[in-house]
């Protein structure tokens, strides 16, 4: 029997992260990790808030000798319109930029950091039954080669992603208010890029806001490039080794050949009906992190840097419980991530029902109001000071009903712009 103060399950950004800065403040820390590193994960644009939780983990510098991709905004388009937002250009005081990486080296890099720091991670080790109670958590799992071992711990993080280990074992998920949507994606080779295409991120929204693709560049030159959309188109594009993404791919004018003639890395992969919404954040003697609590949708990108949010935020009050505080795990945990969700669920909300596109691509964008919406793409939606996280709710739809009514008194004969 093994024992430690804290079990981690899963070694991504969650898991890496909550152990990282458990095992900075003096206790032991075991993770659990199903797959072998490097593994390959989706999820390669990063946004700026996440710098700041990897600094604060102290993570940063064994990513920042990586050179990974620099990644400096967001351009978002949809036929001859475009909107490009500029990090440096933000309501909120905060990083600036921040990485697009593939994921299989980023993990790994994060794994062997907290290696270093002195927390044991065991991989190809599968967590298969959990017992929560006072004080002693029991968990068993398998390793490589079948055999079961059981580790005892005080606490347990469980931040297994798409795993949903605790989830599951404790009936905590809950479905999804949004439609179920997919992905089929590659990597491609991107000869076409130049220097300015590299350090964004490109969102082209198409189909009348049903589908959209992102090309995310990396530093080795290659991208990846993804088409998401409802489940029967994503099952159509996916089929015979992704026939049909290849061709849209290659072919969709608004790419304007940039992948025209380009070399998949690997054969298109596809995932489906990723969103979920959980019940509950904590029980006794856990919490969840990561994608193990919700996942809204991929566009905006908010998903590891919730996961370093909720990684950090985690281990902070797991510290406070285990220094004997009686910690309120509802208001200064559960709902703090829950605000932050609850923001971009607005904005995914907005994106689908074209509000978000037909504030952008308006003609003029006011530029405070720019730079405000600026500062929820670089995952600052914690600051209350910024309207558009603080009436996240109402805002979208109001603007963009405001903007189609001047467009439309725009467009009357004989009114002058
Ligand atoms: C199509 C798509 C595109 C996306 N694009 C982006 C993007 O551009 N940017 C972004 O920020 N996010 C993106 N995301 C979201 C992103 O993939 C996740 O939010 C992020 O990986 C969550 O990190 P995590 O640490 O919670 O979990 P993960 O990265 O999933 O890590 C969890 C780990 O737990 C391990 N595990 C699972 N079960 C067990 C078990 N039983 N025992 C032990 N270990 C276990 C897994 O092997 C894994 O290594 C995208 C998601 C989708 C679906």
């Amino acid at each position: 029997m093994q024992t430690v103060d804290v079990l981690v399950i899963g070694a991504g950004p969650a898991g890496t992260v909550a152990a990282s800065y458990l095992k900075k403040q003096g206790y032991s820390v075991t993770i659990l990790e199903k797959e072998k590193f490097p593994r390959f994960q989706i999820g390669e644009s990063l946004l700026p808030c996440c710098m700041e939780h990897l600094e604060e983990s102290g993570l940063l510098e064994a990513v920042k000798v990586k050179n990974f991709q620099k990644k400096t905004g967001a351009a978002f388009m949809r036929g001859d319109k475009r909107c490009e937002f500029l990090f440096s250009e933000q309501f909120t005081k905060g990083w600036t930029w921040t990485w697009q990486v593939k994921r299989a080296d980023f993990d790994s890099t994060l794994a062997k950091a907290v290696v270093e720091n002195g927390v044991q991670v065991q991989f190809e080790c599968e967590v298969l039954n959990v017992v929560c109670s006072t004080g002693k958590q029991v968990t068993d799992y398998k390793d490589i080669d079948g055999n079961m071992h059981t580790i005892e711990s005080k606490f347990i993080i469980d931040s297994s992603g798409y795993g949903r280990v605790l989830p599951r074992l404790f009936d905590l998920s809950k479905p999804s208010a949004f439609s179920p949507r997919g992905a089929v994606f590659a990597h491609l080779e991107d000869v076409n890029r130049t220097e300015k295409t590299s350090n964004n991120i490109f969102v082209h929204s198409f189909d009348n806001n049903r589908s959209w693709i992102w090309a995310i560049p990396f530093s080795d030159g290659s991208t990846s490039v993804g088409i998401v959309s409802d489940k029967e188109k994503v099952i159509e594009l996916a089929a015979n080794d992704g026939e049909k993404y290849k061709d849209f791919i290659r072919n969709f004018e608004d790419l304007n050949g940039r992948f025209k003639n380009s070399d998949l890395k690997f054969e298109p992969r596809s995932i489906l009906g990723y969103s979920i919404g959980v019940k509950k954040m904590f029980g006794e003697g856990f919490v969840l992190s990561g994608n193990s609590t919700e996942f809204l949708d991929p566009i905006f990108s908010s998903g590891v840097t919730f996961a370093t949010a909720s990684g950090l935020l985690s281990a902070k009050m797991t510290h406070r419980h285990l220094q004997g505080e009686d910690v309120n795990w509802k208001t200064d945990y559960e709902d703090v991530i829950q605000k932050g969700i609850d923001v971009f669920r607005s904005y995914v909300t907005g994106w689908y029902s074209g509000d978000f596109q037909t504030i952008v691509f308006t003609e003029h964008i006011n530029t405070e109001i720019k730079n405000q919406i600026c500062s929820v793409l670089a995952g600052y939606v914690w600051d209350q000071s910024n309207p558009f996280v603080k009436k996240h709710n109402t805002i979208l739809p109001t603007l963009a009903r405001v903007i189609k009514m001047k467009e439309k008194f725009n467009s009357k004969p004989g009114i002058k712009k």
